[in-house]
């Protein structure tokens, strides 16, 4: 034991593993003759195996650690905890089964902060981790080119008249916080924004691992992250390339809740 916050490589490759094979239980479901293409029935499913596939794994592997997850109850034993793994079985589930925009996210929080993550997003075929780090992202947006910005579809009309008519952005309106925050760590977005709130299992191994990939990762006001807090509501989120932020910021420090 050292006194330093950090995760093992070991909690880095779980967190990659248990995203990559939920997901791929996650496809087999999808074509499965259990799949109920009725409104709630896949979507369901997928959200309980999900779940029970992740907590039973981490029960299995790491027995001292709480787990938060959206599928699950909230266990009190994670305030005071020193590792917690949050969890998003199923990300952008009303896409689940009928488009790619869905993901799994496992992270390790310690001490407030993700020290280990992954995403997995199945339909693009790759699970993104903290270690191995994802390639890292330009600092700016090259000068002259049209920054290009996801947004949350379910805010898509105001956030993005602010970051269309306040930055000149190009906007695209995208389910899933997993996918979104990866659109922007492969590079073919330079900023994902979030006005109004979200919970922790939506942004947290997302925001683990965009900052290892060089993102920086904050609230709209350009405040802080903190994560496992007692309410794991957050109020909104930027991930953006360094030299993009204090633009969203000036545009949309007051759309936090
Ligand atoms: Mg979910």
């Amino acid at each position: 034991m050292t006194d330093s916050v950090a995760a093992s490589d070991d909690d880095h490759a779980l967190a990659a593993r248990l995203a990559t094979e939920t997901g791929e239980m996650l496809v087999d479901l999808t074509r499965s003759s259990v799949a109920d293409r009725r409104w709630g029935g896949l979507e369901y499913e997928g959200d309980r195996r999900a779940h029970l596939q992740i907590v039973e794994a981490l029960a299995a592997e790491r027995p001292d650690d709480v787990v938060l997850s959206e599928e699950g109850s909230d266990d009190p034993r994670r305030q005071g905890a020193e590792r917690v793994w949050i969890v998003d079985p199923l990300d952008g589930s009303s896409d689940y089964g009928y488009s790619a925009n869905w993901s799994v996210h496992i992270a390790l929080v310690m001490d407030g902060e993700p020290v280990a993550g992954a995403v997995a997003v199945p339909g693009w075929g790759t699970t993104w981790a903290t270690d191995p780090a994802p390639e890292p992202v330009p600092h700016d947006v090259e000068s002259g080119v049209t920054p290009r910005i996801v947004v949350s579809r379910s805010r898509s009309r105001y956030d993005g008249m602010r970051l269309s008519q306040g930055l000149g952005a190009d906007v695209y309106a995208v389910g899933s916080a997993g996918v979104k925050a990866m659109s922007v760590v492969r590079g073919e977005m330079d900023a994902y924004v979030h006005g109004g709130g979200l919970y922790e299992w939506d942004s947290c191994a997302p925001v683990a691992v965009a900052r290892a990939a060089g993102l920086v990762c904050c609230h709209l006001d350009g405040s802080a992250l903190e994560f496992n807090k007692s309410d794991p509501w957050s109020p909104g989120l930027v991930i953006a390339r360094p030299g993009l932020v204090d633009d969203i910021v000036a545009v949309m420090f007051d759309r936090q809740y």
